[in-house]
């Protein structure tokens, strides 16, 4: 990035993040529109704070149609009490608010992708403005931070915490460690396709832990992949001495992608024909879907097979493919 002498964020809290106790307010980004003139988007945040301790930073809605960090953060800020945190905890439930209010994975004010708009700006769109915000006044607040994914619209996961293989050892074991203090059923060692502009990556960069999740997906969320959040996030609490108690994990299984070979893309569009189910054992060749051409019968589908052995741990979700599409994903089991 180099050195930039950026103007001030335009985004203003009506919380005061060193002031002791339970605040719910907004985030207030002017957003001057037809139906809004001098208008805003105001993004929901809860901060609560508790003498001296360190500071969690849990956010969800990165995407707008991934449901469980939404689902356990609104619990979570609705219920949280000052006496039982000891440091601080900051829980914006929804970053990308109108992509969650459109219920879609990018902004339907300006398509950004805040998952791919770091460092943002602060003369930028709506979404760059967010993720400017995040960049240069929550993050350098916190310690630890947790982002809940889940596949949106178009992928399904099993479900699992995730942290990243990092250059600094000390950073990535301190993040395992709470991937292990979440105890979602499967763990994972993440490989990022392109991890350039990555909330994940603007966080690791100064030397946060940095913890994530991929919970579900399809658009929706399920009783038992919001369970696995609320969770999740109260165990990450207290591995981290935030809240009171102690962390009770449940079993894991250890995952890893350890190339871009546990990624597989359609070259075809078509309807699609998944031959294994999330959580399957696949072996390096299997058949792992068919693509039907759809323009007419008597054609033969194309085949995309495993370049790796391991479990199904993410597949497309939608029926209908389209080429460039990702299909499937295979992780390996750490024994
Ligand atoms: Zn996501």
């Amino acid at each position: 990035m180099g050195i930039q002498n950026l103007r001030p964020s335009p985004i203003s809290a009506t919380v005061d993040f060193d002031a002791q106790g339970v605040q719910h307010g907004f985030l207030r980004l002017p957003y001057s529109r037809d139906d809004s003139a001098w208008g805003s988007v105001m993004i929901p945040v809860t901060v609560v704070k508790n003498g001296e301790g360190p500071t969690a930073l849990l956010t969800g809605g990165n995407h707008g149609d991934e449901y469980e960090g939404p689902a356990a953060l609104f619990d979570l800020a609705r219920r949280i009490e000052a006496d039982e945190v000891r440091g601080r905890v900051i829980i914006v439930p929804a970053m990308n608010y109108p992509a969650f209010l459109g219920g879609t994975r990018t902004s339907p004010i300006d398509r950004g992708n805040m998952n791919r708009s770091f460092p943002g700006r602060p003369d930028g769109t709506v979404t760059e403005k967010i993720a400017d915000y995040f960049q240069r006044v929550l993050l350098p607040l916190a310690d630890i931070v947790l982002d809940f994914h889940s596949g949106g619209k178009t992928l399904d996961f099993l479900p699992f915490c995730a942290a990243h293989v990092l250059t600094d050892k000390a950073q990535e074991a301190k993040a395992f460690e709470y991937v292990r203090a979440f105890g979602a059923p499967y763990s994972m060692k993440m490989l990022e396709i392109d991890a350039v502009g990555m909330y994940d990556t603007a966080a690791e960069e100064m030397g946060k832990v940095f913890v994530t999740t991929e919970l579900g997906g399809g658009g929706t969320a399920t009783a038992r992949s919001i369970g696995i959040a609320k969770a999740g996030v109260a165990n990450v609490l207290k591995a981290a001495g935030i809240l009171k108690g102690s962390a009770a994990p449940a079993e894991t299984t250890w995952l890893d992608m350890p190339d871009g070979d546990c990624f597989s893309f359609a070259e075809d569009g078509g309807l699609i024909e998944p031959m294994f189910d999330l959580g399957d054992r696949v072996a390096a060749g299997d058949l792992v879907a068919r693509i039907y051409p759809v323009g007419r019968t008597g054609v033969a589908p194309s085949e995309i097979r495993a370049k790796m052995s391991g479990i199904l741990c993410a597949r497309h979700f939608p029926g209908l493919v389209k080429a460039g599409d990702c299909v499937s994903v295979i992780a390996v089991v750490v024994d």
